[in-house]
């Protein structure tokens, strides 16, 4: 049996001795008393007894060990900004910003949501979150109002950090007036705004609600707040994402659980070392920036860039630069972003002295085969996919390259990663399929691995109902991927089994698109599908039915039309969520039992079969969509 055969197999049949050992990666107040409690499945808890913080394990134990080397480099090539804070120099940011929520009211079991761009602050804030026991919950800055207030109403934060932009391709984009619209359009109103002010673009403030950090942060200099100790149990954060129906479900993440499973893949998956730098491409918005720009490479004692800025700019080098810089020996990113960059002159990839660099991890979206042989090519290093999702906060699907250097296989994220029980499933049957290339449901068998979800915030019942009862006749996990293994062990993702799309990485659900267009007063009904694309991966593409159909014989009025859904998505989800096209049609295509047929629309839009129409109630409906994409 290989190395890494052994390990997982350790890993699933001596669960509790296999995660006993990885405990010992981080520091504990009080160790460990359980080590896997899963009396009440699919419920688990891990590590119960343990006390620890987060902080601690990603700031504070590393300052007298290597106080002076770097922990957050702060880069933005949009205000041309370079910080470097040393371990030290973090914990004292993070006290005054600690120092600064208590003040506020925020206490142990608060949330505090946290919509931010890419600045140090955003570091501090989740940072001082988890140093005094409040539960964070980022939202990506690229969200617009109606998404943020959907956050705000379930998540009923005490304090919100925001600032008053961010900043794409030299431009401004203020966050200030979204905010501000969501909490008008939230039934919950938080007590208080903690405000970046970055000289961006001018604020209002609200007399009373919102406060400058720079001025609190005078306040609380020589701020020493110590670490509260919570149990492993204790949430440490949620983050929302995006499923099947319309409200997004918020994530919630324990505390021990989750900074041992990371601790373990800094070890195991990525191979990084204390003093090294690790340079994640991705935004603290999403679960890899959670993962790994903050708490992962941190609770490893690795140095962490926080990049403000488009890869192309100042031109497409910038990444490679900041490697040579910084000597990063990790680094993480999308196949989109190396799709952009394929785009550029690959004079770049040569210019720079790259030989720090140990391997690039690719993860969120296939990584076709095209993209990854030019940058398997251009960059000479280990290129390895990785699959996971929000849910479970760190890969499923790898090579494990720490515990044994193997060769990945195009198109493959590779193969199962310990602790995690994967089976693929028959979605009729719930039967395993044992034998290689046969597609099935990806699940995961209970209990779920250190670091994955507890559950859906304040929702038990969403959680069981959600990810556990999909596959008849097993209480199983399941990824809504399908997938195949082929002989060698390696699997293979071939696309979602729900309605969740997939656009350069970002999760959206089409239900969500769906209900931001159906308010635009004249929309009687749309359907949104992902269709492919070279780029991104995947667009969305609406097809709405109008109340008054007079437009349609009208070019002029439809461009119109099509421009206004676009502004009404862009104001309620964010540009992320603007579909490709709006188009419209007189009816949309549906069984006879009044199902949309999403699937037919998206296979017509992709120039595929649709396969079986037999229940279609009028063929007329795919006809048009037919012609409306073939021009
Ligand atoms: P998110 O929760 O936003 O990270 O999205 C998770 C989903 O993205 C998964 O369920 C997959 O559909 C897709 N995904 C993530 N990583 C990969 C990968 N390496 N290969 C293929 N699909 C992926």
């Amino acid at each position: 049996m290989s190395s890494y055969a052994e390990f997982y197999r350790r890993s699933i049949e001596d669960r509790d001795g296999f995660w006993r050992e990885q405990a010992a990666l981080i520091d504990w107040q009080t160790p460990p008393q359980t080590i896997c409690d899963y009396s009440k499945p699919p419920f688990v808890k891990w590590f119960a007894g343990g006390t620890t913080n987060l902080c601690h394990n990603a700031v504070d134990r590393h300052v007298a060990t290597r106080g002076d080397q770097p922990a957050l480099i702060a880069i933005s090539t949009e205000t041309d900004t370079e910080q470097v804070y040393t371990f030290r120099q973090l914990q004292a940011e993070v006290q005054r910003m600690a120092a600064a929520l208590l003040s506020l009211g925020v206490g142990k079991g608060d949330r505090v949501l946290i919509y931010m761009p890419m600045i140090a602050e955003a570091a501090f804030a989740m940072l001082a979150c988890a140093r005094i026991g409040a539960i964070h919950s980022v939202v990506f800055g690229g969200f617009a109002s109606g998404s943020l207030a959907s956050r705000i109403e379930d998540a009923e934060p005490k304090v919100i950090v925001s600032a008053d932009a961010g900043s794409r391709g030299g431009k401004a984009v203020a966050y200030k007036p979204l905010l501000d619209e969501a909490i008008r359009l939230s039934k919950h109103k938080p007590p208080a705004v903690l405000l970046a002010d970055r000289g961006l673009v001018p604020m209002d403030l609200v007399a009373g609600r919102d406060h400058l950090w720079a001025a609190l942060r005078e306040q609380h200099l020589n701020a020493q707040v110590p670490c509260e100790w919570v149990d492993a149990t204790h949430t440490s954060y949620t983050l929302y994402t995006s499923g099947t129906t319309g409200k997004p479900k918020g994530v919630q993440r324990d505390t021990g659980g989750y900074a041992v499973a990371l601790a373990a893949s800094m070890k195991h998956i990525f191979d990084g070392r204390a003093g090294e730098t690790y340079f994640s491409t991705s935004d603290i918005g999403w679960v890899v920036g959670h993962s790994y720009i903050i708490y992962g490479p941190l609770i490893a004692g690795m140095a962490t860039i926080m990049y403000e800025g488009l890869p192309t700019r100042p031109d497409g080098g910038i990444w490679w630069q900041l490697v040579e810089k910084y000597k990063v020996t990790v680094m993480f990113s999308a196949p989109t972003a190396v799709r952009v960059l394929k785009k550029q002159d690959p004079a770049f990839l040569s210019k720079y002295d790259l030989s720090s660099l140990r391997a690039l991890f690719l993860a969120g979206e296939p990584l076709d085969e095209p993209t990854a042989q030019w940058i398997s090519g251009s960059l000479g290093k280990p290129i390895i996919d990785n699959y996971w999702q929000t849910e479970t906060g760190w890969p499923i699907l790898t090579i494990c390259n720490g515990v044994e250097k193997a060769p990945s296989k195009f198109g493959s994220p590779g193969k199962a990663v310990y602790g995690y029980n994967v089976k693929l499933l028959d979605d009729q049957t719930g039967e395993e399929l044992t034998s290689a290339n046969q597609k099935g449901v990806l699940a995961i068998e209970g209990p779920l691995p250190p670091g994955c979800l507890q559950t859906v915030w304040r929702d038990d019942a969403r959680y069981v109902n959600t990810y556990w009862s999909s596959v008849p006749n097993k209480m199983v996990y399941s990824t809504f991927d399908w997938a195949i293994r082929d002989e060698d062990g390696y699997y293979f993702i071939l696309g979602r089994t729900d309605d969740v799309i997939n656009v350069a990485g970002h999760r959206l659900g089409t239900r969500e698109i769906e209900e931001a267009i159906a308010s635009h007063p004249n929309i009687a009904e749309v359907a949104v599908v992902g269709v492919a694309d070279q780029l991104k991966g995947q667009v969305a593409m609406a097809f709405a039915v109008l109340k008054d159909a007079s437009p349609l014989e009208d070019p002029q009025a439809l461009l119109k039309l099509e421009g206004e859904v676009m502004k009404i998505v862009d104001g309620s989800l964010g540009a992320v969520a603007r579909p490709a096209r709006v188009r419209f049609v007189s009816l949309l295509p549906k069984t006879r039992s009044g199902k949309l047929l999403r699937r037919a629309v998206q296979a017509v839009c992709e120039g595929r079969d649709p396969g079986d129409l037999t229940t279609m109630e009028d063929p007329a409906a795919l006809q048009q969509i037919r012609d409306l994409v073939k021009v």
